[in-house]
């Protein structure tokens, strides 16, 4: 398995954030000066299966804007 490149329809390496293009290298570095917007197939399939995985268990992430909901109740009952 494996996604194809849009363009030439090689194995996929890099996909656009955001969209379900898919690139390999060679077209990626044509057609984006700034590869900064593209993220790595591997890596998103990577980040994926990572983040459900910390989502499973409890996660303090980087850079994903979460809200965690605080119980502050417990706080108060010390009595
Ligand atoms: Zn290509």
């Amino acid at each position: 398995m494996g996604k194809k490149c849009i363009v030439c329809d090689a194995e996929a390496t890099y996909k656009i954030k955001d969209t379900s293009d898919y690139y390999c290298q060679e077209c990626a570095q044509e057609n984006f000066a700034d590869l900064s917007l593209l993220v790595k197939v591997e890596e998103e399939a990577q980040r994926l299966k990572t983040f459900v995985e910390q989502k499973a268990q409890r996660s303090n992430a980087s850079s994903a804007s979460k809200a965690e909901p605080s119980t502050e109740k417990d706080l108060e009952d010390d009595a």
